[in-house]
C-alpha cells in the first residue's frame, strides 16, 4: 500500500475530531440541528487551519444516511465523501489553470438534483483567485442557488473576493491553531501510529508550523522520514536549519551579559551550520516571552520554548523591563527583515544593540541618566542617540558604496514603518522644546487654490531611470528632507480640515523617501494609496498641500513597495557597478502638467 501523507491520513472525520476552531463547529452544528442552512458559506483564514476539512465536515453532516446532522463514517455517503468521490460533493480549487472552465462546468450543473446524497455541495478552495468571468458566473448562480445547492467558497484573502460575492455569504473565520490544541493532536497522532518521540521534537514542530495543522504534519512527515520512523529534535534541527533551545539559550544569556565579541562569534557559527536568521529572531522572541510569563507568575506549566531550569537562571540575569525592551527591538528587527535585503547585518545590528544596551545598563546607567524609552527601538536613529553604530546614508557625492556590511538608511526608511503609530518615533527621540512648539503651529492653508482629491485617473509615471536621477540629486537635500520628515506629521492637524482634509490623510499616509530641487519621492505601503497620488488630477492639491510643509512647489511622486524596492535595487546596483549618473550631468525632465 502507497503511504497516505499524515495529513490525509488524520484529517478529522466528525465535527469532534477537529483542532481548535470550536466557535465555528459550534455555530454549524446548530444550523443544521435547527434547520437553518445557508446556501452560501464562506471559509476565510491562513493556510492549513482546517477550512476545507470543515466544508467536507459539513457537507458530510448534510448527506449521512443517519440523518441529516450525523456523521456516521459508516453509510455509503459518508464512505463516499471520506474517500473523495461523493458525486454530490465537488470541489474545487480556483487556483489552478483550468478553474474558470470548472467553475463554468459546474454551474451548468448546478440545476441537476443530486444523485445520491440530499445536497450538492460546491468547495471551491482558493475562490479568491478566480477569473473575474468565473466570479460573474458564479454570482449569477448565487443570487438564485436552487434548494439542493450549497456553495463553501474558502480564501485566505477575503480581501480579494468581489464585495458582491461576500454579500451573499456567511462568513466565519478560521484562525491559527492554538499551539496547545497543535500539540495534542500530535501527540495523539504519535500514539495512533506509535512511534518514538522527544518531547523537545514535538515542540519545536509546533513552533514551527505557527498554527498550521498541514505545516504541523507535514514537518512530522518529515522528520519521520529523516529520522528513519523516530521523532528526534536533533534531526528536526539540522532539517530545518534551527539552533537547539541549549544553543538560543546561551545566545541570549550573551546578549543579557553585554558579550558582544562572543554574540557576534556566535551567530557566525548559527549561520555557516545554515541556521535561517529569521528563524532565530522569532526563537529568540518565544524565549523571551517566556521568560516574561516565568517572571510574572514563577510558573514553569505556563512556559513552552524553556526548561524551567533555565527560566530560573535567566530571569535572574534579567529584569522585566528589559525583557520588554528587548522584545520591543527583536519584533521590530522582524518587521524590517521584509524591507532589507541582508536581512543578516540587520540581524547582528539588532543582536549588538540589545547587547551594548544591555551592557549600558549594568556599567553606566547609573553616570547617564537617560530615559531608558530613549533606547533607540527604531534602529535609523541609532546615530543620534548613542553614536555607536552608525548606519550609512548613501552619499553619492562622495561615491561611498553600499557594502553590504552595514543597514543604508534607505533601507531603513523603509514604507513599512508608515504603519506604526506614529508614537514611536516620539519614544525615541523626545522631541525639543521649541519642536514642541512647532508642532502645535497650524498650517498656513491661505495659499491653497486647490483641494479636491480624485480617486482614480490618468496617472504620471516616471521611469526608473528618472527616478534614480532623483535619488541622486536627493543626495545633496538630505537635511531638507530629514526635517520635512520631522514636520510630516503636522499633515494631521489637517486631517479633519473639510477642505483639505482628504489630500492631507493622503500624504500623511506616505513617508518622504527623497527630496531634490524640484521633486519628490514618496513611500507608500499599499499600492491602491501610491497611485492615488499619482493620479495627474490630484497633482496641484498635493503640491500645494506640500508647500505648507516645504515651502516650494515640487513634482510629487508615490512609489509603492515594489516600486520602491526595485528602484533602490537599480540604485545601489548601479552604485557599485560606479554606473551612477553625475549630479553635474543630469538633466531631470519631469512631466509637464496638463501632459
Ligand atoms: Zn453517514
Amino acid at each position: 500500500m502507497s503511504y497516505k501523507a499524515l495529513y490525509n491520513k488524520y484529517r478529522p472525520s466528525t465535527f469532534e475530531e477537529v483542532a481548535g476552531q470550536q466557535s465555528i463547529v459550534r455555530t454549524l452544528r446548530n444550523a443544521i440541528n435547527s434547520n437553518k442552512i445557508a446556501h452560501a458559506y464562506l471559509f476565510c483564514g491562513p493556510r492549513g487551519t482546517g477550512k476545507t476539512s470543515m466544508a467536507r465536515l459539513f457537507a458530510k453532516a448534510l448527506n449521512c444516511e443517519e440523518g441529516i446532522g450525523h456523521q456516521c463514517n459508516k453509510c455509503s455517503n459518508c464512505l463516499a465523501l471520506n474517500s473523495s468521490s461523493h458525486p454530490d460533493v465537488i470541489e474545487i480549487d480556483a487556483a489552478s489553470n483550468n478553474g474558470v472552465d470548472q467553475v463554468r462546468e459546474l454551474i451548468d450543473q448546478v440545476r441537476y438534483l443530486p444523485i445520491k446524497g440530499r445536497y450538492k455541495v460546491y468547495i471551491i478552495d482558493e475562490v479568491h483567485m478566480m477569473s473575474q468571468g468565473a466570479f460573474n458566473a458564479l454570482l449569477k448562480t448565487l443570487e438564485e442557488p436552487p434548494d439542493h445547492v450549497i456553495f463553501i467558497l474558502a480564501t485566505t484573502e477575503p480581501h480579494k473576493v468581489l464585495p458582491t460575492i461576500l454579500s451573499r455569504c456567511q462568513r466565519y473565520d478560521f484562525s491559527k491553531i492554538d499551539d496547545n490544541d497543535l500539540k495534542a493532536k500530535l501527540l495523539w497522532i504519535a500514539q495512533k501510529e506509535g512511534f518514538a518521540y522527544e518531547e523537545e521534537a514535538i515542540n519545536e514542530i509546533v513552533s514551527l508550523a505557527d498554527g498550521g495543522m498541514r505545516d504541523a504534519l507535514s514537518i512530522l512527515d518529515q522528520a519521520l522520514a529523516y529520522g528513519n520512523g523516530e521523532v528526534n529534535e536533533k534531526d528536526i534541527l539540522s532539517v530545518f536549519g534551527l539552533a537547539s533551545s541549549k544553543e538560543k539559550v546561551d545566545l541570549l544569556e550573551k546578549i543579557i551579559k553585554g558579550d558582544v565579541a562572543s554574540i557576534l562569534k556566535k551567530e557566525e557559527e548559527f549561520v555557516n551550520g545554515g541556521i535561517d536568521v529569521k528563524r532565530l529572531c522569532s526563537s529568540l522572541l518565544d524565549i523571551l516571552k517566556d521568560l516574561l510569563i516565568y517572571k510574572s507568575t514563577n510558573d514553569e506549566k505556563l512556559i513552552r520554548s524553556l526548561k524551567k531550569e533555565e527560566a530560573v537562571y535567566l530571569s535572574k540575569l534579567i529584569d522585566k523591563k528589559k525583557i520588554n525592551e528587548m522584545i520591543d527591538t527583536l519584533l521590530k528587527t522582524q518587521f524590517e527583515f521584509k524591507t532589507v535585503s541582508n536581512v543578516r547585518s540587520l540581524f547582528d545590528l539588532t543582536l549588538i544593540k540589545m547587547a551594548s544596551v544591555s551592557s549600558l545598563d549594568n556599567n553606566e546607567r547609573k553616570d547617564q541618566p537617560t530615559n531608558t524609552k530613549q533606547i533607540p527601538i527604531n534602529i535609523k536613529k541609532e546615530e543620534e542617540t548613542q553614536g555607536e553604530i552608525k548606519e550609512k546614508e548613501y552619499n553619492p557625492d562622495t561615491n561611498e558604496k553600499y557594502t553590504g556590511n552595514t543597514v543604508p538608511s534607505f533601507l531603513l526608511e523603509n514604507e513599512e514603518e508608515e504603519t506604526q503609530p506614529k508614537e514611536e518615533e516620539k519614544i525615541v527621540i523626545p522631541p525639543k522644546k521649541e519642536e514642541v512648539k512647532k508642532e502645535e503651529e497650524k498650517l498656513d492653508t491661505s495659499l491653497i487654490k486647490h483641494s479636491s482629491i480624485a480617486l482614480d485617473g490618468d496617472k504620471y509615471e516616471l521611469s526608473v531611470d528618472t527616478i534614480v536621477k532623483i535619488m541622486v540629486l536627493g543626495g545633496k537635500f538630505k537635511e531638507e528632507r530629514k526635517a520635512l520628515r520631522e514636520k510630516w506629521s503636522r499633515l494631521d492637524y489637517l486631517k479633519l480640515d473639510e477642505k483639505f482634509g482628504d489630500g492631507a490623510t493622503l500624504l500623511s499616509e506616505g513617508k518622504p523617501f527623497c527630496l531634490c530641487k524640484d521633486a519628490i519621492l514618496i513611500n507608500y505601503a499599499f499600492t491602491r494609496l501610491a497611485n492615488k497620488v499619482n493620479v495627474k488630477a490630484n497633482q496641484d492639491t498635493l503640491e500645494e498641500l506640500l508647500q505648507t510643509l516645504l515651502g516650494r512647489k515640487v513634482f510629487i511622486y508615490a512609489l509603492d513597495r515594489d516600486l520602491s524596492n526595485k528602484v533602490q535595487n537599480t540604485f545601489f546596483n548601479s552604485q557599485q557597478l560606479n554606473t551612477l549618473p553625475k549630479i553635474e550631468e543630469i538633466n531631470l525632465e519631469l512631466p509637464k502638467k496638463g501632459e
